[in-house]
Protein backbone atom coordinates (compact mmCIF):
# COMPACT_ATOMS: atom_id res chain seq x y z
CA UNK A 1 0.00 0.00 0.00
CA UNK A 2 1.25 3.71 -1.04
CA UNK A 3 1.94 5.95 1.61
CA UNK A 4 1.29 9.88 1.86
CA UNK A 5 1.72 12.70 3.75
CA UNK A 6 -1.51 14.30 2.74
CA UNK A 7 -3.97 12.31 0.96
CA UNK A 8 -7.22 14.94 -0.30
CA UNK A 9 -10.54 13.53 -1.20
CA UNK A 10 -12.92 15.33 -3.68
CA UNK A 11 -12.33 18.15 -6.75
CA UNK A 12 -14.15 21.05 -7.08
CA UNK A 13 -12.21 24.98 -6.24
CA UNK A 14 -11.93 23.10 -2.58
CA UNK A 15 -10.06 20.42 -3.35
CA UNK A 16 -8.34 21.88 -6.06
CA UNK A 17 -6.92 25.02 -4.13
CA UNK A 18 -5.90 22.78 -0.82
CA UNK A 19 -3.59 20.42 -3.35
CA UNK A 20 -2.33 23.83 -5.10
CA UNK A 21 -1.18 25.38 -1.49
CA UNK A 22 -0.19 21.73 -0.32
CA UNK A 23 1.89 20.94 -3.27
CA UNK A 24 3.68 23.92 -2.97
CA UNK A 25 4.41 22.99 0.41
CA UNK A 26 6.12 20.11 -0.79
CA UNK A 27 3.29 17.75 0.78
CA UNK A 28 3.37 16.21 -2.40
CA UNK A 29 -0.76 15.10 -2.12
CA UNK A 30 -2.50 12.84 -3.59
CA UNK A 31 -5.79 14.04 -4.57
CA UNK A 32 -9.03 11.62 -5.52
CA UNK A 33 -10.74 13.70 -7.52
CA UNK A 34 -13.77 11.24 -8.33
CA UNK A 35 -14.88 9.08 -11.14
CA UNK A 36 -18.38 10.35 -12.75
CA UNK A 37 -18.65 14.00 -14.52
CA UNK A 38 -21.03 14.75 -11.29
CA UNK A 39 -18.09 14.46 -9.56
CA UNK A 40 -14.95 15.17 -10.42
CA UNK A 41 -14.48 19.44 -10.50
CA UNK A 42 -17.52 19.50 -8.55
CA UNK A 43 -20.61 21.48 -9.05
CA UNK A 44 -19.11 24.28 -11.21
CA UNK A 45 -18.61 21.50 -13.50
CA UNK A 46 -22.52 21.49 -14.66
CA UNK A 47 -22.29 25.50 -14.52
CA UNK A 48 -21.88 27.57 -17.60
CA UNK A 49 -20.58 31.41 -17.13
CA UNK A 50 -19.32 31.78 -13.65
CA UNK A 51 -18.98 36.01 -13.24
CA UNK A 52 -18.82 36.03 -9.61
CA UNK A 53 -15.35 34.73 -9.36
CA UNK A 54 -12.45 36.89 -8.64
CA UNK A 55 -10.16 37.57 -11.49
CA UNK A 56 -12.02 36.81 -14.42
CA UNK A 57 -13.82 40.25 -15.50
CA UNK A 58 -15.91 38.62 -18.35
CA UNK A 59 -16.88 36.05 -16.65
CA UNK A 60 -15.32 31.86 -17.64
CA UNK A 61 -17.16 28.96 -17.74
CA UNK A 62 -17.43 26.48 -14.80
CA UNK A 63 -15.55 23.58 -16.39
CA UNK A 64 -12.96 25.76 -17.70
CA UNK A 65 -12.25 27.21 -14.72
CA UNK A 66 -12.21 23.73 -12.74
CA UNK A 67 -9.71 22.55 -15.89
CA UNK A 68 -7.97 25.65 -14.93
CA UNK A 69 -7.54 25.34 -11.23
CA UNK A 70 -6.80 21.37 -11.58
CA UNK A 71 -3.47 22.10 -14.04
CA UNK A 72 -2.34 24.42 -11.43
CA UNK A 73 -2.20 21.90 -9.16
CA UNK A 74 -0.68 19.76 -11.11
CA UNK A 75 2.07 22.03 -11.74
CA UNK A 76 2.95 21.89 -8.47
CA UNK A 77 3.36 18.02 -8.13
CA UNK A 78 -0.21 17.45 -6.60
CA UNK A 79 -1.26 13.21 -8.08
CA UNK A 80 -4.57 13.27 -9.14
CA UNK A 81 -6.77 9.86 -9.62
CA UNK A 82 -10.02 9.70 -10.90
CA UNK A 83 -11.26 7.83 -8.55
CA UNK A 84 -14.27 7.42 -6.30
CA UNK A 85 -13.07 7.14 -2.69
CA UNK A 86 -15.18 3.88 -1.33
CA UNK A 87 -14.17 3.41 2.52
CA UNK A 88 -12.36 5.31 4.56
CA UNK A 89 -10.34 4.34 7.94
CA UNK A 90 -9.78 7.20 10.57
CA UNK A 91 -9.95 5.26 13.59
CA UNK A 92 -6.08 4.67 14.15
CA UNK A 93 -2.88 6.35 12.32
CA UNK A 94 -1.85 6.38 9.42
CA UNK A 95 -5.37 6.79 8.35
CA UNK A 96 -6.14 4.21 5.10
CA UNK A 97 -7.80 5.46 2.34
CA UNK A 98 -9.61 3.15 0.27
CA UNK A 99 -10.43 4.18 -3.95
CA UNK A 100 -12.35 1.98 -6.10
CA UNK A 101 -8.37 0.41 -7.54
CA UNK A 102 -6.23 2.44 -5.01
CA UNK A 103 -5.11 2.26 -1.63
CA UNK A 104 -3.05 4.60 0.19
CA UNK A 105 -1.85 5.51 3.93
CA UNK A 106 -2.03 9.09 4.79
CA UNK A 107 -0.66 10.98 7.70
CA UNK A 108 -3.38 13.52 6.74
CA UNK A 109 -6.33 13.85 5.17
CA UNK A 110 -8.34 16.94 3.63
CA UNK A 111 -12.05 15.87 2.83
CA UNK A 112 -13.51 18.69 0.12
CA UNK A 113 -16.18 16.04 -1.47
CA UNK A 114 -19.10 18.77 -1.68
CA UNK A 115 -22.32 18.48 -1.35
CA UNK A 116 -25.35 17.02 -4.00
CA UNK A 117 -28.65 18.95 -4.90
CA UNK A 118 -31.52 16.79 -3.77
CA UNK A 119 -34.09 15.85 -6.04
CA UNK A 120 -37.71 14.66 -5.35
CA UNK A 121 -39.24 11.39 -6.30
CA UNK A 122 -42.05 12.53 -8.30
CA UNK A 123 -43.87 10.86 -11.10
CA UNK A 124 -42.36 11.29 -14.48
CA UNK A 125 -39.44 13.54 -12.87
CA UNK A 126 -36.89 10.64 -12.72
CA UNK A 127 -34.01 9.10 -14.53
CA UNK A 128 -35.50 7.53 -17.96
CA UNK A 129 -38.46 9.48 -17.67
CA UNK A 130 -37.95 13.45 -17.86
CA UNK A 131 -34.74 14.34 -15.35
CA UNK A 132 -32.23 15.97 -17.81
CA UNK A 133 -35.45 16.54 -20.33
CA UNK A 134 -36.85 19.87 -18.84
CA UNK A 135 -36.39 18.61 -15.30
CA UNK A 136 -32.95 19.60 -13.28
CA UNK A 137 -32.00 20.37 -9.62
CA UNK A 138 -29.81 23.52 -11.11
CA UNK A 139 -31.51 26.23 -12.73
CA UNK A 140 -28.22 28.39 -12.87
CA UNK A 141 -26.97 25.16 -14.63
CA UNK A 142 -29.19 24.22 -17.31
CA UNK A 143 -31.73 27.21 -17.00
CA UNK A 144 -30.69 29.16 -20.00
CA UNK A 145 -30.80 25.92 -22.61
CA UNK A 146 -33.23 26.53 -25.35
CA UNK A 147 -35.83 24.47 -24.45
CA UNK A 148 -36.55 26.42 -21.55
CA UNK A 149 -37.14 29.76 -23.67
CA UNK A 150 -40.61 31.45 -23.43
CA UNK A 151 -42.08 28.59 -21.32
CA UNK A 152 -44.05 28.29 -18.22
CA UNK A 153 -40.98 27.25 -15.58
CA UNK A 154 -41.93 25.76 -12.32
CA UNK A 155 -39.55 26.12 -9.40
CA UNK A 156 -39.73 23.74 -6.05
CA UNK A 157 -39.13 24.91 -2.83
CA UNK A 158 -39.24 27.64 -0.45
CA UNK A 159 -35.70 28.78 0.39
CA UNK A 160 -33.29 31.25 -0.68
CA UNK A 161 -31.78 29.05 -3.48
CA UNK A 162 -35.71 28.74 -4.81
CA UNK A 163 -36.19 32.62 -4.97
CA UNK A 164 -32.73 33.10 -6.12
CA UNK A 165 -33.08 30.16 -9.08
CA UNK A 166 -36.88 31.94 -9.68
CA UNK A 167 -35.56 35.09 -9.97
CA UNK A 168 -32.81 33.51 -12.56
CA UNK A 169 -35.19 31.99 -14.64
CA UNK A 170 -37.47 34.94 -15.12
CA UNK A 171 -34.91 36.03 -17.90
CA UNK A 172 -35.75 32.73 -20.42
CA UNK A 173 -39.35 31.92 -18.93
CA UNK A 174 -42.13 33.76 -19.97
CA UNK A 175 -43.47 33.30 -16.50
CA UNK A 176 -42.44 30.76 -13.36
CA UNK A 177 -43.93 29.91 -10.43
CA UNK A 178 -42.40 28.65 -7.27
CA UNK A 179 -44.54 25.61 -5.84
CA UNK A 180 -43.74 25.67 -2.20
CA UNK A 181 -45.57 22.82 0.60
CA UNK A 182 -46.33 25.40 2.94
CA UNK A 183 -48.08 29.09 3.47
CA UNK A 184 -44.81 31.17 3.80
CA UNK A 185 -41.55 31.07 2.28
CA UNK A 186 -38.69 30.22 4.25
CA UNK A 187 -36.31 32.27 2.43
CA UNK A 188 -34.45 35.58 4.00
CA UNK A 189 -37.12 38.49 3.91
CA UNK A 190 -34.91 40.58 0.76
CA UNK A 191 -35.13 37.17 -1.35
CA UNK A 192 -38.84 36.47 -0.51
CA UNK A 193 -39.91 40.08 -0.68
CA UNK A 194 -38.11 39.92 -4.37
CA UNK A 195 -39.53 36.92 -5.38
CA UNK A 196 -42.89 37.79 -4.59
CA UNK A 197 -42.86 41.06 -6.30
CA UNK A 198 -41.30 39.99 -9.17
CA UNK A 199 -43.87 40.46 -11.88
CA UNK A 200 -42.52 37.39 -13.85
CA UNK A 201 -43.13 34.95 -10.27
CA UNK A 202 -46.12 33.33 -8.62
CA UNK A 203 -46.24 31.79 -6.05
CA UNK A 204 -48.58 28.70 -5.46
CA UNK A 205 -48.60 28.39 -1.59
CA UNK A 206 -49.22 24.56 -0.32
CA UNK A 207 -48.38 23.06 -2.83
CA UNK A 208 -46.67 19.85 -4.50
CA UNK A 209 -45.82 18.78 -7.97
CA UNK A 210 -47.22 15.47 -7.97
CA UNK A 211 -46.52 14.42 -11.60
CA UNK A 212 -44.29 15.09 -14.56
CA UNK A 213 -45.55 14.50 -18.23
CA UNK A 214 -44.47 15.43 -21.35
CA UNK A 215 -43.17 13.81 -25.15
CA UNK A 216 -39.65 14.40 -25.88
CA UNK A 217 -39.36 17.05 -23.00
CA UNK A 218 -41.35 18.02 -20.65
CA UNK A 219 -44.68 19.81 -21.75
CA UNK A 220 -47.08 19.96 -18.50
CA UNK A 221 -46.91 19.90 -14.72
CA UNK A 222 -49.73 18.20 -12.59
CA UNK A 223 -50.04 20.75 -9.39
CA UNK A 224 -51.69 19.77 -6.36
CA UNK A 225 -52.74 22.04 -3.24
CA UNK A 226 -52.06 20.09 -0.16
CA UNK A 227 -54.36 21.54 1.90
CA UNK A 228 -57.51 21.12 -0.47
CA UNK A 229 -56.24 17.71 -2.37
CA UNK A 230 -57.27 19.36 -5.94
CA UNK A 231 -55.02 18.66 -8.79
CA UNK A 232 -54.77 20.84 -12.01
CA UNK A 233 -52.15 19.77 -14.89
CA UNK A 234 -50.82 22.98 -16.36
CA UNK A 235 -48.50 23.41 -19.20
CA UNK A 236 -44.98 23.24 -18.18
CA UNK A 237 -41.14 23.59 -20.20
CA UNK A 238 -39.92 23.03 -16.90
CA UNK A 239 -39.28 21.76 -13.29
CA UNK A 240 -36.31 22.75 -11.67
CA UNK A 241 -35.89 21.43 -7.84
CA UNK A 242 -34.31 24.29 -5.31
CA UNK A 243 -34.96 21.63 -1.96
CA UNK A 244 -31.01 21.83 -0.47
CA UNK A 245 -28.56 20.03 -0.45
CA UNK A 246 -27.14 16.70 0.72
CA UNK A 247 -23.54 16.94 1.78
CA UNK A 248 -21.30 14.22 0.29
CA UNK A 249 -19.93 12.21 3.28
CA UNK A 250 -21.54 8.79 3.05
CA UNK A 251 -18.24 7.11 2.39
CA UNK A 252 -17.22 8.45 5.59
CA UNK A 253 -19.44 5.72 7.12
CA UNK A 254 -20.06 8.17 10.72
CA UNK A 255 -16.50 8.04 10.86
CA UNK A 256 -16.85 12.26 11.74
CA UNK A 257 -18.61 13.96 13.87
CA UNK A 258 -21.78 15.49 11.38
CA UNK A 259 -24.31 18.75 12.33
CA UNK A 260 -28.31 18.08 12.68
CA UNK A 261 -28.07 19.31 9.01
CA UNK A 262 -25.69 16.10 7.84
CA UNK A 263 -23.09 18.61 7.29
CA UNK A 264 -19.63 17.65 8.40
CA UNK A 265 -18.60 19.43 11.61
CA UNK A 266 -15.55 21.52 11.73
CA UNK A 267 -14.38 23.38 15.15
CA UNK A 268 -14.19 27.22 15.76
CA UNK A 269 -15.55 28.36 12.27
CA UNK A 270 -11.93 26.44 11.47
CA UNK A 271 -11.53 23.12 8.95
CA UNK A 272 -10.75 20.68 11.76
CA UNK A 273 -13.04 18.00 11.94
CA UNK A 274 -14.06 15.41 14.78
CA UNK A 275 -10.67 13.55 14.15
CA UNK A 276 -7.08 15.30 14.37
CA UNK A 277 -5.50 15.67 11.10
CA UNK A 278 -8.37 14.96 9.48
CA UNK A 279 -9.61 18.42 8.10
CA UNK A 280 -13.14 19.49 6.16
CA UNK A 281 -13.25 22.01 2.96
CA UNK A 282 -15.63 23.89 1.14
CA UNK A 283 -19.43 22.64 1.06
CA UNK A 284 -18.96 19.26 2.59
CA UNK A 285 -19.18 21.20 5.87
CA UNK A 286 -20.38 24.81 4.98
CA UNK A 287 -24.23 25.06 4.17
CA UNK A 288 -24.02 28.89 4.52
CA UNK A 289 -22.26 30.34 1.52
CA UNK A 290 -21.44 27.61 -0.64
CA UNK A 291 -19.71 30.10 -3.29
CA UNK A 292 -16.90 28.75 -5.50
CA UNK A 293 -14.54 31.65 -3.94
CA UNK A 294 -15.34 30.61 -0.46
CA UNK A 295 -14.89 26.74 -1.24
CA UNK A 296 -11.50 27.71 -2.90
CA UNK A 297 -10.48 29.72 0.74
CA UNK A 298 -11.72 26.64 2.84
CA UNK A 299 -9.29 24.72 0.55
CA UNK A 300 -6.35 26.80 1.74
CA UNK A 301 -7.30 27.08 5.00
CA UNK A 302 -7.27 23.16 5.40
CA UNK A 303 -4.32 23.09 3.48
CA UNK A 304 -2.65 24.99 5.46
CA UNK A 305 -3.74 23.80 8.72
CA UNK A 306 -2.65 20.34 7.30
CA UNK A 307 0.53 21.52 7.12
CA UNK A 308 0.83 22.85 10.50
CA UNK A 309 -0.74 19.52 11.76
CA UNK A 310 1.72 17.41 9.88
CA UNK A 311 4.93 19.75 11.03
CA UNK A 312 3.42 20.06 15.13
CA UNK A 313 3.45 16.03 14.88
CA UNK A 314 7.25 15.75 13.20
CA UNK A 315 5.82 14.16 10.12
CA UNK A 316 7.24 17.05 8.05
CA UNK A 317 10.58 19.35 8.65
P1 LIG B 1 -33.19 25.47 2.51
O1 LIG B 1 -33.06 26.80 3.16
O2 LIG B 1 -33.01 24.26 3.34
O3 LIG B 1 -34.64 25.44 1.83
C1 LIG B 1 -35.11 24.26 1.24
C2 LIG B 1 -36.55 24.52 0.81
O4 LIG B 1 -37.01 23.36 0.14
C3 LIG B 1 -37.49 24.78 1.97
O5 LIG B 1 -38.39 25.82 1.67
C4 LIG B 1 -38.22 23.45 2.12
O6 LIG B 1 -39.57 23.59 2.54
C5 LIG B 1 -38.22 22.92 0.72
N1 LIG B 1 -38.25 21.47 0.71
C6 LIG B 1 -37.37 20.62 1.32
N2 LIG B 1 -37.72 19.35 1.10
C7 LIG B 1 -38.84 19.40 0.34
C8 LIG B 1 -39.69 18.40 -0.19
N3 LIG B 1 -39.46 17.09 0.01
N4 LIG B 1 -40.77 18.80 -0.92
C9 LIG B 1 -41.03 20.12 -1.13
N5 LIG B 1 -40.26 21.11 -0.63
C10 LIG B 1 -39.19 20.75 0.10
O7 LIG B 1 -32.16 25.29 1.28
P2 LIG B 1 -31.58 26.39 0.29
O8 LIG B 1 -32.62 27.30 -0.18
O9 LIG B 1 -30.78 25.62 -0.71
O10 LIG B 1 -30.57 27.22 1.18
C11 LIG B 1 -29.52 26.55 1.91
C12 LIG B 1 -28.65 27.61 2.62
O11 LIG B 1 -27.96 28.42 1.65
C13 LIG B 1 -29.48 28.57 3.46
O12 LIG B 1 -28.74 28.89 4.62
C14 LIG B 1 -29.61 29.78 2.56
O13 LIG B 1 -29.81 30.99 3.29
C15 LIG B 1 -28.27 29.78 1.83
N6 LIG B 1 -28.44 30.43 0.51
C16 LIG B 1 -28.28 31.78 0.43
C17 LIG B 1 -28.47 32.44 -0.78
C18 LIG B 1 -28.31 33.92 -0.86
O14 LIG B 1 -28.26 34.56 0.18
N7 LIG B 1 -28.23 34.51 -2.02
C19 LIG B 1 -28.82 31.72 -1.92
C20 LIG B 1 -28.99 30.34 -1.82
C21 LIG B 1 -28.81 29.72 -0.59
P3 LIG B 1 -39.92 24.07 4.05
O15 LIG B 1 -39.65 25.54 4.08
O16 LIG B 1 -41.36 23.72 4.16
O17 LIG B 1 -39.04 23.28 4.95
Amino acid sequence: MQKRKLVIIGSGPAGYTAAIYASRADLQPLLFEGFYSGTAGGQLMTTTDVENYPGFPEGIQGPELMLLCRKQAERFGTEILTEDVTKVDFSSRPFKVIGSKTEVEAEAIIVATGATARRLDIEGANEGEFWQKGVTACAVCDGAAPIFRDKDLYVVGGGDSACEEAIFLTKFGSKVYLVHRRDELRASKIMAERAIKHPKIEVLWDSVVSKVEGDQVVQSVTIQNVKTKEEEKRPAGGLFFAIGFDPNTGFLEGQLELRETGYLKVNDGGTNTSVEGVFAAGDVHDHEYRQAVTAAGSGCMAALDAERWLSSQGLID
